[in-house]
C-alpha cells in the first residue's frame, strides 16, 4: 500500500527520519493502536484491550482492562499481574476476527510464549515482531518467518557490532568458569534477566550437567511457570535470605555452587551469604568491551535472547516486507540501513527510549 501523505519515507538512498506511522497501526500516547481492530499492541499505558507479544516489562504493562496473548504467555502474565487481571490466551496459528481485521500469533523464539502478531485487513498484512531471535532456544518455540507488507521489528541490538557466538560455545565457557571457581573454592554468581534468560540458562546447562543450581528468591515463581509449561531445566534451590537477627550464620556454604541472580541483587546484603564469589553477567551487552569494563564483572558471557545484526537483516528479508518500522533499541541505524537498501524504513519511539528497559539491560 503506497501512501501520498509523506508519512512513510519511501525514497531510497536518502534518509529523513519519518516520525509517524499510519495505516493498519498508528502511534498513540498509549503506544501502537489498530483502529480497525480496536486494540493496542504492547501498550505502555492502560488501555481497553491490549494484545501482548510477550511477558517482559517493556512490552506487558499492568492496568489494562483486558489482555490477549499467545499461550503460554498467560502463565507469566498471571504471575506478573495477579489473579484479577483479565487475560485471554490463544494458540499460535489460530486466527481471530477483531473488528475489521484478522489477528493471529506466530512464534517469536524470544522467551516462553513470545509471539509475533500478524494483522490482516484493508491495509494489507502487518506483523509486529515484538522481541525475537533466530538462535535455537529449548525454552520456547522457534521463530517462524511470516510474509507481510509491513514488519515492525525490534532493534535492541541493531548495530553491526552485535553478532552472537553459537550457544553451545557460550555454555561450555560458563561450565569452564564454574568448574574453575569450584576448584578454587569460590561461588559462581551469574547475573541474568529473571524472565527468559535464567530459564534458558537452566535448560541449556541441563544438556551438560545435572547439578542443582541455586537461584535468587525472586526467580523461583518464574522458573515454576516455565516448569508448568513443561520446559525441562536443572533442579533449583532458593538462596534463602539470612535472618536479620536471632540465629547465627547459616551453616550452608555456597562454595563451588552456581547461583543465578537478577542484576538488582548485585552489591546488596543478600550477596554476603555467598562467601568468596566470582561474578559474571549473561547478556548481549557483554559483546562490548567498554560495557564489560564499566560494569566490572569478573566475566561476561555473550548470550542474548534478541536477534543479532545478521539475524535482523535476515529476518526482514524473510518476511518479504517492503516497509520496516524499527523500534525498541537502535531503531534509527537499523531503519536507515533498510532505507539505504531499497525498503521503506521508519522508526517508532517507545516510552522506554533513552532509559534501560530494566536493571538487567535489554531483556
Ligand atoms: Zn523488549
Ligand atoms: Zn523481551
Amino acid at each position: 500500500m503506497e501512501d501520498g501523505t509523506g508519512t512513510w519515507q519511501l525514497a531510497t538512498g536518502t534518509w529523513q527520519r519519518p516520525v509517524t506511522i499510519e495505516g493498519m497501526l498508528v502511534e498513540t500516547s498509549e503506544g501502537l493502536y489498530c483502529p480497525a481492530g480496536g486494540f493496542h499492541v504492547d501498550p505502555w499505558g492502560a488501555v481497553e484491550r491490549a494484545i501482548i507479544t510477550h511477558a517482559h516489562g517493556d512490552h506487558a504493562r499492568p492496568g489494562s482492562a483486558g489482555y490477549l496473548c499467545a499461550a503460554p504467555t498467560d502463565l507469566l502474565l498471571r504471575r506478573r499481574f495477579g489473579a484479577d487481571a483479565r487475560i485471554e490466551a490463544v494458540a499460535c496459528g489460530q486466527a481471530l476476527t477483531l473488528g475489521d481485521v484478522r489477528v493471529s500469533f506466530l512464534p517469536a523464539g524470544h522467551i516462553l510464549g513470545s509471539a509475533q502478531v500478524r494483522i490482516e485487513g484493508a491495509h494489507g498484512i502487518w506483523v509486529v515482531g515484538g522481541d525475537y531471535k533466530r538462535a535455537a532456544d529449548p525454552t520456547c518455540a522457534e521463530f517462524e518467518p511470516v510474509r507481510c507488507d509491513t514488519f515492525i521489528t525490534e532493534s535492541t541490538f541493531g548495530l553491526p557490532i552485535y553478532r552472537w557466538d553459537d550457544t553451545a560455545i557460550v555454555v561450555a565457557d560458563i561450565m569452564g568458569w564454574w568448574d574453575g571457581n569450584a576448584a578454587a573454592g569460590r561461588t559462581s554468581v551469574l547475573f541474568c534477566y529473571a524472565i527468559g534468560k535464567a530459564q534458558r540458562l537452566l535448560a541449556e546447562l541441563a544438556r551438560v550437567t545435572d547439578k542443582t543450581v541455586y537461584v535468587h528468591g525472586m526467580m523461583v515463581g518464574l522458573i515454576e511457570a516455565y516448569r508448568e509449561a513443561r520446559v525441562a531445566m536443572l533442579p533449583v534451590a532458593p538462596v534463602i535470605e539470612a535472618p536479620a537477627s536471632g540465629r547465627r550464620r547459616s551453616t550452608k556454604s555456597f562454595a563451588g555452587e552456581l547461583v543465578l541472580a537478577p542484576l538488582s541483587a548485585r552489591g546488596t546484603p543478600w550477596m554476603r551469604r555467598l562467601g568468596d564469589v566470582s561474578d559474571a553477567f549473561a547478556s548481549g551487552l557483554m559483546r562490548v568491551r567498554g560495557v564489560r569494563r564499566q560494569r566490572a564483572f569478573d566475566r561476561g558471557f555473550v548470550l542474548s535472547d534478541h536477534a543479532d545484526w545478521p539475524a535482523l537483516l535476515q529476518t526482514v528479508a524473510d518476511t518479504g516486507a517492503s516497509r520496516v518500522v524499527a523500534t525498541h533499541g537502535h531503531a534509527e541505524p537499523l531503519a536507515r540501513y533498510f532505507s539505504e537498501h531499497g525498503l521503506a524504513g521508519a522508526i517508532m519511539r517507545t516510552a522506554w527510549e533513552g532509559e534501560p528497559s530494566s536493571d538487567d539491560g535489554p531483556p
